[in-house]
């Protein structure tokens, strides 16, 4: 327990060993006496498609180039795309009653709803309070050995579903994934609103498809205008704002499975942050 510590989890953002419940009382789900989880960074979105799971990945790729002992827990039940990108395609098996989770080429740990599906294109048509009790399981259930960074690329949105997902995992900081099409609008406001009234630290903003670099001409097109994402993290007091560009490259690798492979320093200073480094 820290020595400042306030006795009041609902109004404190740290993960000390005294900790028992969420922003909003809520209990976390225990995790298993086996696993040992340090640090876990949830990665959200206010809404689908704007490459919640890109960042996912391409984080849990430089924690593990800089050596670290990474995992994804893929909390997007209705729409897993963690495996596609690692090209894992495994089904997860069991040891005394522990899921064991699989690991990706360069040994990052991964457990997501297709390893355990039969048919992947079965759609998963639970109602929320078993999508959440899923996720709840795999981080209780699953055996998360020595894992020094966990990343959780958490359901879209700010409904029901991504809140008690988010109350019941002991998250220590937050990556807020948007797309400038998004930022014309409310929902960015309403995840990064969601994000601090959960009390955890917001790490940064990345703002995803940001500009389009022409391979000819090799300047910067901003297809969507200017961004307003600047003023958007000024108001919340959030430092640290990443772009990445609309890339083909990147998605070519994304679409064969090789995210492992990708080049690219755009979430460079977010990794430096959560290192600790800045
Ligand atoms: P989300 O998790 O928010 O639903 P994804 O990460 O699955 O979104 O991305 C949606 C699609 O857009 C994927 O096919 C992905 O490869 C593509 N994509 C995401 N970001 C980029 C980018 N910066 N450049 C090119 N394609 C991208």
């Amino acid at each position: 327990m820290s020595s400042e510590c306030s006795n009041n989890c609902n109004t404190c953002g740290k993960n000390c060993s005294n900790r028992k419940e969420g922003a909003s009382g809520n209990p976390f789900a225990v995790n298993n006496d086996k696993s040992d989880i340090k640090k876990v960074i949830a990665v959200v979105s206010g809404k689908g498609g704007v490459g919640k799971s890109l960042v996912t990945s391409m984080m849990s790729v430089m924690a593990r180039r800089k050596g670290y002992n990474t995992a994804i827990l893929d909390a997007d039940i209705t729409g897993p795309s963690i495996p596609k990108s690692f090209n894992v395609m495994e089904k997860a098996k069991s040891v005394d009653d522990m899921l064991l989770p699989i690991e990706s080429k360069t040994g990052i740990k991964m457990m997501s709803i297709n390893f355990l599906l039969d048919d992947e294109t079965t759609p998963v048509i639970w109602r929320g309070p078993v999508i959440s009790g899923t996720v709840k399981q795999f981080w209780s259930e699953v055996l998360w050995e020595d894992v020094d960074y966990m990343f959780v690329d958490c359901p879209p949105g700010t409904g029901d579903v991504p809140l008690t997902v988010f109350q019941s995992l002991p998250v220590d900081g937050i990556i807020v994934v948007t797309s400038p099409q998004e930022l014309v609008s409310t929902i960015v406001e309403k995840a990064v609103n969601m994000a601090t009234m959960m009390g955890v630290p917001i790490i940064g903003i990345v703002e995803n498809m940001s500009y389009f670099v022409c391979d000819k001409c090799n300047e910067k097109h901003f297809i969507y205008g200017k961004s307003n994402i600047e003023e958007i993290a000024n108001k919340y007091g959030i430092k640290l704002v990443c772009r990445i560009p609309m890339d083909k490259k990147l998605r070519e690798l994304v679409d064969a499975g090789q995210v492992e492979d990708f080049e690219g320093q755009w979430l460079d200073e977010m990794m430096e942050v959560i290192d600790g480094h800045k």
